[in-house]
């Protein structure tokens, strides 16, 4: 047992002072439940938790022209319980509904989820797939990163000393396009991805051809990974089946997975295939209704 301080400052600036002072003995808190754990059972050493819940702009989920604002303590459930949310961002109430469970969802944020930086982080593909973009608050003041640059090795991120993230921005999506996340794990909650795949596709006016498409992937490299030459191969392509599969060969052969527990490496890589493959069917079938 050691004592930890805690802090919930209310600004931006309290709080990236607090982070600054500490380094790395200190962490931010949004819902607790990955922090929490990896206190108690030690993975983590700590002096000083900066909850961050009381900071008005983490806490913002807004849709706009510019599409939605998600600050990076806004809890899972905030998500879908938003219809109108979930109806224009799809693949991410896809992915917010399978993080743990009711529980988990109630507290887990998806900035939390991101900031972890699992490979497997379900959330993390289908912002990819949605050109999410991350505000970080630091003390140089904000700076905007892609979130697949976000994440840079297991657990780490390029966050520094006195950042933290505030917010994510994802761009509306434009006419005529769908987007899926699917995970595979062998049963039906509270386990962490065997294998993951986010997609999103933007079809022309005759929904026939594929005008734009972005894939990633969770749990088959060491940072959940961005493919862009699948996503590229079905650029100006005419929807079928052949098509589909060249995209899912390509994310095949972009996966670097590991063997463990979970499943060895031909096999995640046989799932990658099968993965993409329907969340792009369904990601297609979204733009098409
Ligand atoms: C039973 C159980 C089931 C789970 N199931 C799943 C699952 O199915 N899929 C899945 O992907 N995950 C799962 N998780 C992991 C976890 O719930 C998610 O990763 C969750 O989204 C984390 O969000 P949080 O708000 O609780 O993060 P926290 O625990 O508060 O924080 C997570 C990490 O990110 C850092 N952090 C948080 N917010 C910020 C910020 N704004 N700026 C900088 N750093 C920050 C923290 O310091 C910490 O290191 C599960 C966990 C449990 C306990």
């Amino acid at each position: 047992m050691k004592n930890i301080d805690y802090a919930a400052p209310r600004t931006i600036a309290e709080a990236v002072k607090l982070l600054a002072e500490k380094g790395d003995r200190a962490r931010v808190l949004a819902g607790g439940t990955d922090i929490l754990v990896q206190v108690r059972e030690g993975k983590r050493d700590v002096d000083l938790i900066v909850d961050i819940k009381k900071i008005p702009e983490v806490n913002e989920l807004r849709l706009d022209s510019r599409g939605l604002h998600l600050g990076a303590a806004v809890p899972c459930y905030r998500i879908y319980e938003d219809r109108e949310i979930a109806r224009i961002y799809p693949a991410l109430e896809d992915a917010v509904s399978l993080v743990g469970g009711i529980q988990i969802q109630s507290r887990a944020s998806v900035g939390g989820n991101l900031c972890n930086a699992s490979p497997a982080a379900d959330t993390i593909p289908p912002l990819i797939a949605y050109e999410a973009v991350c505000t970080i608050a630091g003390p140089e003041g904000t700076r905007d990163v892609p979130v697949e640059k976000f994440c840079v090795a297991p657990g780490r991120t390029v966050l520094g000393r006195g950042d933290f993230l505030v917010r994510l921005h994802l761009p509306v999506p434009r006419r005529h396009s769908g987007a899926n996340y699917l995970r595979f794990i062998p049963r039906n909650e509270m386990d962490i991805a065997v294998v993951g795949a986010g997609v999103a596709v933007t079809l022309d006016e005759s929904r026939s051809r594929c005008l734009a498409a972005r894939i990633a992937l969770a749990a088959v490299a060491p940072t959940p990974l961005f493919v862009p030459e699948a996503g590229n191969a079905l650029v100006d392509g005419t929807i079928a089946d052949s098509l589909i599969d060249k995209a899912a060969t390509l994310a095949q052969a972009a996966a670097r997975p590991i063997s463990d527990m979970r499943g060895d490496a031909d096999y995640r890589r046989h799932l990658v295939g099968v993965l993409t493959r329907r969340a792009l069917r369904q990601a297609i079938a979204r733009a098409r209704s």
